[in-house]
């Protein structure tokens, strides 16, 4: 019995987001010769237009602007034939071997790359609005920590990343407050004798942060409060690196394809780009819970489209 499915827009292959995955597997795709139809999603260019300098993208020896980079890419995109279309994926479902996205609209595809990336999750203070991305609330130490050497800053979190993030900074930063509402780290013990064994790194154990205080123009300081003592402070800084975990945006993917116990994409051990289902291809953050970094996210995007093309030439 065939099932009727009704959709709005067929396409041979779709990209589900437009960061720095998206756009590159779009860029393959396009010149390829396959048209991709992209969903933006709500993020178009993703989490880099959130940035205001990238250092450390390869091929760029004065930086680029975030919003720019992205710009490049999609523009490289179209230029070989991508569609960008504005909608953002709610429901992923099968229908024989048709893959169908369901939005705003709905759309069918062949093959499909998911490259939706991920979400910090935030700690929900005022102040974390104002001051993301540039102006000193940051979730990548990576990406921002070298634009504060010689600084203080803090780090909100008690996990592996924190640590890693603490650690990281203390090569930059004079100070690194490490904020953490329980009294033992929940990071494996060789990071946690890293940090112990690093003099420029102060733990804050039981802290929360409440607010995150500045000029208008960057951060300043932030306001703890102590959980067992109720103790109200503030910690005057330049930065605070948010750190207490990172959401994948996969929710529309989770019935049909295997997620780990925190969201991520799994992909096939021995073709970590491709999924169990035949044609869905999977990349960038939305999988990667190590790297998270753009240049990763990108070479992934353009595996998932090599092999999506490969996979799309070997039906006919
Ligand atoms: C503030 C900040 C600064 C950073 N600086 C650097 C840096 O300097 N260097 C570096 O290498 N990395 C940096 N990173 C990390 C880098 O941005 C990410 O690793 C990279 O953007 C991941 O790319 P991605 O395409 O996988 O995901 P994302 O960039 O997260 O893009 C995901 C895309 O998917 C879309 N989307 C989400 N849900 C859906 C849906 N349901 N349907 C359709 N589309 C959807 C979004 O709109 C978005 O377009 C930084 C990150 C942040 C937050």
């Amino acid at each position: 019995m065939s099932l009727l499915v009704s959709m709005d827009e067929w396409s041979e292959v779709m990209v589900l987001g437009s960061g720095c995955a998206g756009l590159t597997a779009a860029i393959y795709l396009a010149r390829a010769g396959l048209a991709p139809l992209v969903l933006a999603g709500a993020q178009p260019g993703g989490q880099l237009t959130t940035t205001a300098e990238v250092e450390n993208f390869p091929g760029f020896p004065d930086g680029i602007g975030g919003y720019e980079l992205m710009e490049r890419l999609r523009r490289q995109a179209e230029r070989f034939g991508a569609r960008f279309v504005g909608d953002a994926a709610e429901e992923l479902s099968l229908s024989g071997e048709k893959k169908i996205v369901r939005g705003a609209r709905s759309f069918g595809c062949r093959a499909l790359i998911i490259a939706t990336g991920s979400s910090h999750r935030p700690i929900g203070v005022p102040g974390e609005r104002e001051y993301f991305g540039g102006k000193g609330v940051s979730v990548c130490a990576t990406c921002d920590g070298a634009f504060y050497r010689n600084g203080t800053v803090a780090v909100v979190g008690g996990g592996d990343v924190a640590v890693e993030e603490a650690l990281f900074l203390s090569r930059f930063c004079q100070r690194v407050y490490l904020v953490h509402r329980r009294g033992t780290l929940r990071a494996t013990k060789i990071l946690a004798d890293r940090l112990a064994a690093t003099p420029k790194i102060l733990p804050l154990w039981h802290r929360i942060v409440e607010g995150i205080e500045g000029n208008g123009q960057r951060v300043t300081a932030i306001a703890l409060r102590h959980l067992e003592s109720g103790e109200r402070s503030v910690l005057p800084c330049s930065g605070v690196f948010l750190a207490i975990g990172r959401i994948p945006n996969t929710d529309f993917a989770e019935k049909v394809l295997a997620c780990d116990a925190d969201g991520y994409l799994i992909g096939l051990e021995n073709n970590p780009v491709a999924t169990a289902v035949p044609g869905i291809f999977i990349a960038g953050d939305c999988v990667d819970r190590t790297y998270r970094q753009a240049i990763v996210a990108a070479g992934t995007g353009a595996q998932a489209a090599i092999a999506a093309e490969r996979w799309l030439a070997s039906q006919v």
